[in-house]
């Protein structure tokens, strides 16, 4: 084979595959924990694997922000994520007085989303992104927990529940508006920050037979009608639909619906969300013929951080304890190793 031949095929071979995985290798997706945050370890059930996993309290950290929140979004709202996430494991902690998760006996937290955090591993990450973006958001969300280490969300110096969602569509909402408890730091808030938040408005359609079969409701009603024909009553039984086969019977002040009725059952806001999959309870819609269309905005339960809003902070300029203190009403921003030592001043 020609020499120039062999060499551009050398080159390549040293450029596309050799140097990024060098340099994928040099920036180790690791975490260097500060000195008070050494020695914590989180008891992690991993549901992809079925599996307990222990590991030190700021990996598991590393792991939530590279699940939880896109690497493309600004450094303070990665580091806002970061605390977020380290506030919401601290306060769940038994090492700390914390409960542990409900729903995996054993273990402090688990990985589902939808009850604790989600997580990844490192190795996930590297599989979920290519080598050009595993070289520039490996290391960026590392230095996000690495230069937060030990941070956490309080309120009257003990640890929050950190909740977070994607995008509040507008405005967050009162936990007690959409749950049924008040926190004191969970409060609706909007600002000018959210109108760069993306709306993610979504319209949703439903025949009228698959409202009946998804929520086991009755949005037809028997409807007896009686003619004469010659001379005699002759009953004609049709099934119409509903006059008001919906009817929202509450809403929060951010518009997010607390409870509606749907034929003949009444549904809260939360629950009508999970039977049909909406985006979230900030919804309105429009019954037409045999269809029914639900348009929601934003993404999530609109409780605690948006982390859409969070990136619109952090574009404008705003620091990650400007973000914390902005959507966690009334908190500071300290760290949790110099309240630890008495474990029930936390809870
Ligand atoms: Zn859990």
């Amino acid at each position: 084979m020609d020499r120039a031949v062999v060499f551009s095929v050398a080159f390549c071979i040293l450029v596309v595959v050799v140097v990024p995985s060098v340099l994928v290798r040099g920036c180790d997706f690791t975490v260097q924990p500060r000195e008070e945050a050494q020695g914590s370890n989180v008891r992690v059930f991993v549901v992809a694997t079925g599996k307990m996993s222990e590991m030190p309290l700021e990996e598991y950290v590393r792991g939530v922000v590279a699940a939880e929140m896109p690497a493309s979004f600004g450094t303070e709202a990665l580091k806002a994520q970061a605390v977020a996430a380290r506030t919401f494991v601290v306060r769940r902690m038994r090492q700390f007085g914390g409960p542990g998760c409900a729903a995996h006996p054993g273990a402090d937290v688990c990985t589902d989303h939808l009850h604790c955090q989600a997580w990844i591993s490192g190795d996930e990450l590297r599989r979920r992104l290519s080598y050009l973006e595993y070289y520039a958001y490996a290391r960026k969300i590392a230095s996000a927990v690495e230069s937060t280490a030990g941070k956490i969300v309080t309120y009257q110096g003990k640890p929050i529940e950190a909740y977070y969602h994607s995008a509040s569509g507008g405005s967050t909402d009162n936990s007690e508006d959409v749950w049924s408890t008040a926190v004191p730091y969970l409060r609706a808030v909007s600002t000018r920050f959210e109108a760069s938040e993306p709306s993610f408005q979504q319209r949703v359609e439903f025949t009228i037979d698959d409202l009946e079969r998804k929520l086991g409701v009755k949005l037809r009603q028997r409807k007896v009608s009686t003619y004469k024909v010659a001379g005699k009553d002759v009953q004609v039984v049709a099934e119409e639909k509903m006059d008001r086969p919906i009817e929202v019977l509450g809403a929060s002040q951010a518009g997010r619906v607390k409870e509606v009725r749907i034929g003949d059952k009444v549904f809260s806001g939360y629950s009508l969300r999970e039977l049909l999959g909406l985006r979230s309870t900030k919804l309105t819609y429009q019954v037409a013929g045999d269809k029914v269309y639900f348009v929601t905005t934003g993404y999530g339960h609109g409780i605690g951080m948006s982390q859409y809003g969070a990136e619109a902070m952090a574009r404008a300029g705003k620091t990650y304890v400007d973000i914390l203190k902005h959507y966690y009403t009334g908190t500071e921003v300290a760290t949790y190793a110099r309240l630890a030592p008495a474990r029930s001043a936390l809870h």
